[in-house]
């Protein structure tokens, strides 16, 4: 199980993690910022759990944010 968190206020816009990970970042057409598929807002912070099976591909995505506002976490 892995654990993804996105700081989404911060987001630039600039389409990065869509690129590395289409099936889990969308972009928002009502304000252009990125969105994290399946994700449930805390106090801004969106979060999501994946599988194993999306870990190269998320950590891909946070590689590519200019701004670091995602973090991957891989469960035990
Ligand atoms: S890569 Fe980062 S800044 Fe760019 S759209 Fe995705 S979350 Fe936003």
């Amino acid at each position: 199980m892995v654990r993804i968190f996105h700081h989404r206020a911060k987001c630039i816009g600039c389409n990065a993690c869509v690129e590395a990970d289409k099936s889990r970042w969308r972009m928002s057409r009502k304000d252009g910022k990125s969105n994290l598929v399946g994700g449930v807002d805390n106090k801004g912070i969106y979060r999501a759990e994946a599988e194993d099976e999306e870990y190269s591909h998320l950590i891909k995505a946070a590689k590519n944010c200019p701004v670091k506002i995602i973090t991957i976490e891989k469960q035990k």
